[in-house]
């Protein structure tokens, strides 16, 4: 199968695994921060800030590091988005402020994703609080899952004098901001600071607590006068083909999980590495088995370059660290031998006519199985959509949508009166990202503000700050 792989192309050998995965972008020096932020011409109806989805007020941000207020410019950051820090390293910005920035065709676009993170890096190294919890109003909410949803929905509710309790599953806080984004786009501390400066809002953590196992979804009903759901995907689901029980099948998930939480040199990678799917998932997953030292890594893709999930700049990201990949591909079978991985058997697609999503269905075509010999498959095909907490919120009235619980768009709030939800769990069409969570976190402690105070919620500022 040797010509289905693309020569290799550079890949730093000689530095250290931890070298690696550091961070893919070096910070910027003052120096390099300020040249930058002095290119930026401070549009009035400044695009960039309209393609945020949090609306962060980027000229003013940039102008200020331009003028030397760097914790002024963090500040502006953070007003708009407490997970400013986390969007700076894994914000799609090709997509997003720097795609819709004026300076594209002759010249290039600001650098805005990393200005902010030099702002917000600044701020955290001197553990700068910028904002400190609002007068107790008398309300006390819920909030489970401690992702960037939940922690932006906490965060600004504590902010308008809520009383939070969050509820997390798992031993920290931050979602797939700690345990999924590979750790060269973000290391896992960036995440963990943002919960501290939540928690130093006096939002009280509950970790370790899985809702619907060790406390009950009625007794949260009773106690609290909301309840914001934000609970994200569940596990990547089965591929449902024969071999999927070998060793060496990996859920993608926990692929990327080890690479933040396990000293690198103790995860197990293949030397010839299939990896099924190409999504962001998909993506992260080839790219950590290269890093790793995997020599021939493929992604698997049962539709074509023009269907695929990830992003373009992504695509062209794992083709450079030499990933190669297999478009209209359909694995039907993995093989072993001893109980092991020994080779993928894939079948060739033709695209026939759209299917629900809009996309050409990929078609098999008869009698062109082939073998992919491989030590190593990992599976990324997404994430599950329903997850044991979104079935119980069925029998509260809460509506689905194909898994997804379906949200008024202004508020956040469900079918249930007491009851908000965001990020991942509510977005039942295109795409999800940490931003999107962060927006939805901060829709709904709006909605809940209001719902609860009425009027008085628009007397109370909405940010209290100590500067
Ligand atoms: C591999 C991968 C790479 C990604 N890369 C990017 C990227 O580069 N850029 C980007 O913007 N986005 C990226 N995303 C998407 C982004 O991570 C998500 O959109 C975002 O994290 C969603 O936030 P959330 O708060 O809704 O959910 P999550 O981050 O999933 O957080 C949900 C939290 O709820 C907890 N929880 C679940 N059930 C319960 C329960 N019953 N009780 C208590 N707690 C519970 C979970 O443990 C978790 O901490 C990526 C996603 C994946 C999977
Ligand atoms: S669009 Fe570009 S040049 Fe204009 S304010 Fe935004 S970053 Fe600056």
């Amino acid at each position: 199968m040797a010509e289905h792989y693309k020569p290799f192309k550079y890949m730093p050998w000689e530095m250290s695994l931890e070298e690696r995965f550091q961070e893919y972008h070096p910070p910027y020096s003052e120096r390099e921060a300020v040249l930058e932020s002095n290119r930026c011409l401070y549009c009035h109806d400044a695009p960039c800030m309209v393609a945020c989805p949090t609306t962060i007020d980027i000229p003013t941000f940039i102008r200020k590091i331009s003028t030397g207020n760097v914790k002024g410019s963090a500040k502006t950051i953070l007003e708009s988005n407490l997970m400013g820090a986390s969007c700076s390293r894994v914000c799609p910005v090709e997509v997003l402020c720097e795609g819709a920035c004026v300076l594209q065709h002759d010249h290039k676009p600001i650098t805005i994703g990393r200005l902010q993170r030099y702002a917000m890096d600044y701020a955290n190294e001197r553990n700068i609080d910028f904002f400190k919890k609002g007068e107790p109003n008398g309300f006390k909410v819920a909030v489970i899952g401690a992702g960037p949803a939940g922690l932006s929905c906490a965060g600004e509710l504590a902010k308008r004098g809520f009383d939070v309790t969050v509820l997390e599953k798992r031993e920290w806080g931050g979602g797939l901001d700690t345990y999924g984004i590979v750790v060269f786009r973000e290391p896992v501390e960036v995440s963990l600071k943002e919960v501290t400066m939540i928690e130093k809002l006096g939002v009280e953590f509950k970790f370790n607590v899985e809702v619907g196992k060790d406390v009950t979804f009625e007794d949260l009903v009773k106690q609290y006068d909301s309840i914001f759901v934000s609970v994200g995907l569940g596990a990547v689901p089965e591929m449902s083909i024969p071999g999927e029980e070998l060793q060496g099948v990996y859920d993608g998930l926990a692929f990327i999980e080890e690479t933040k939480i396990m000293p690198l040199k103790d995860i197990k990678y293949g030397n010839r590495v299939c990896v099924i799917g190409a999504g962001n998932t998909g993506i992260d997953c080839a790219t950590i088995a290269r890093r790793l030292g995997s020599e021939r890594v493929s992604i698997i893709y049962r539709r074509s370059e023009a269907e695929m999930p990830a992003y373009h700049f992504e695509y062209q990201f794992a083709m450079n660290e030499g990933v190669s990949f297999m478009f209209l591909t359909q694995p039907v079978e993995v093989v072993g031998e001893n109980g092991q991985v020994k080779a993928l058997k894939c079948i060739r697609m033709d695209l026939g006519q759209p299917d629900a999503s809009g996309r050409r269905s990929p078609v098999e075509v008869a009698g062109s199985e082939f073998e992919i010999p491989c030590d190593m498959v990992i599976k990324a095909i997404g994430q599950k959509k329903l997850t044991p907490i979104t079935d119980k919120l069925g029998e509260f009235g809460v509506k689905l949508i194909k898994g997804y619980i379906e949200v008024d768009n202004a508020t956040n709030r469900t079918h249930h009166p007491k009851i908000y939800a965001g990020g991942d769990c509510i977005r039942s069409k295109g795409e999800a990202s940490t931003v999107m969570a962060v927006e939805d976190g901060k829709i709904a402690a709006n909605g809940i503000h209001v719902a609860l105070c009425g009027e008085k919620a628009h007397k109370v500022p909405a940010l209290t700050s100590k500067m």
